[in-house]
């Protein structure tokens, strides 16, 4: 924990959603399921439920994958 994590709580990267993030994401990575999510910034925290979804969805998108190749 930096100094400057105390000075700004982050929150979950998603817009609309103010849940404290539990996990960091590459930006890229969050957008492949989450594509309202603005550009910047490399990483993007994502809230426990968020991160449920992002799981879910890159799983889906991985199965889909599998099957175009
Ligand atoms: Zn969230």
């Amino acid at each position: 924990m930096s100094p400057a994590e105390d000075e700004a709580p982050e929150r979950c990267a998603i817009p609309g959603c103010d849940q404290p993030p539990v996990r960091h994401l590459a930006r890229s990575e969050a957008r492949a399921a989450f594509p309202e999510l603005p550009e910047g910034g490399r990483r993007a925290p994502i809230c426990r439920d968020h991160y449920r979804t992002w799981k879910k969805a890159t799983k889906d998108r991985r199965a889909l994958d599998r099957l175009t190749w």
